[in-house]
């Protein structure tokens, strides 16, 4: 079918100014509307929001912990995947079983998290999966979207480029990382999990972590997930689990297992702390 020029010329006016990307590991091509050094500006601000309104744990095992598995699994992440990362990892002391990364290397665990984690490669799994959501922009394409609907459109956004995501404040960024006050709305769906999945897979896989940890997680989220009501905010309402999940996983392991070895990095030391 034939567009009409206006169509054509608008569509072309998209792919100039806004950022055509290529998410990393999997390879798919994606759109964001919004400038990756806004995106990441606001992400720190945000995150320094948190550190100012939610208590920090002083819990010392588990922040040796997240300390020990981030500075693997950030050297693992390509620089070109995120290349202005300023890397923080940070244990919140809330009974919340969730995770999340945001644009410029900040990483925040809740302490409800050890619940389910019970060794660094499970850990490193988790960190993984949330920094996949944040170098596949998963985040810059929830912003995007944000931001054409406040923009009364798409195209009426291409105008606010740039400067645009500023016009997005703190609960708008929240809400994109799926960490909004009003009880977690799912943030991404099924596709943007899978793709976080097969990305965090390699990450923790490149880190010399094993990736059959993965499934682990997975599965015991699901158990998570029967055992909690549905309203509840926390790890399992924003990352929905399912049976499809694990299956990708399994299908990509003999490639996560070959990326395991190439890393030449010794495994973990074996801790479990329950
Ligand atoms: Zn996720």
């Amino acid at each position: 079918m034939m567009k009409s020029l206006p169509a054509l010329t608008a569509l072309a006016a998209v792919s100039l100014f806004a950022g055509c990307y290529q998410v990393p590991v999997t390879g798919r091509h994606a759109l964001s509307l919004v400038d990756d050094r806004e995106v990441t500006k606001m992400s720190i601000a945000t995150f320094d929001e948190m550190k100012a309104h939610t208590k920090i744990s002083n819990d010392k095992a588990r922040n040796e912990q997240l300390q020990r598995v981030g500075e693997r699994i950030q050297h693992a992440v390509p620089i070109w995947d995120m290349p202005d990362a300023d890397w923080e990892f940070v244990v919140f002391d809330s009974p919340d079983i969730n995770a999340f990364a945001m644009a410029g290397g900040k990483v925040g665990v809740f302490m409800g998290l050890f619940k389910i984690v019970e060794n660094d490669d499970q850990l490193a799994s988790v960190i993984g999966h949330e920094i996949g959501h944040v170098t596949a922009k998963h985040v810059h394409e929830n912003l995007s979207q944000q931001l054409a609907m406040q923009t009364g459109g798409m195209i009426g956004g291409i105008a606010m480029l740039g400067t645009g995501a500023g016009l997005l404040g703190t609960e708008a960024v929240m809400s994109a990382y799926g960490l909004g006050a009003q009880g977690m709305g799912a943030a991404f769906d099924r596709k943007k999990e899978k793709e976080a999945d097969h990305i965090g897979l390699m990450y923790m896989a490149h880190a010399g972590y094993d990736p059959e940890e993965a499934i682990k997680v997975l599965e015991k989220l699901e158990e998570e997930t029967g055992q909690q009501a549905a309203s509840q905010s926390s790890f399992t309402s924003t990352h929905p689990s399912n049976p499809e999940r694990i299956q990708q996983l399994r299908d990509l392991m003999p490639q996560a297992i070959k990326a395991r070895e190439q890393s030449g990095l010794a495994p973990p030391p074996p801790v479990i702390m329950k």
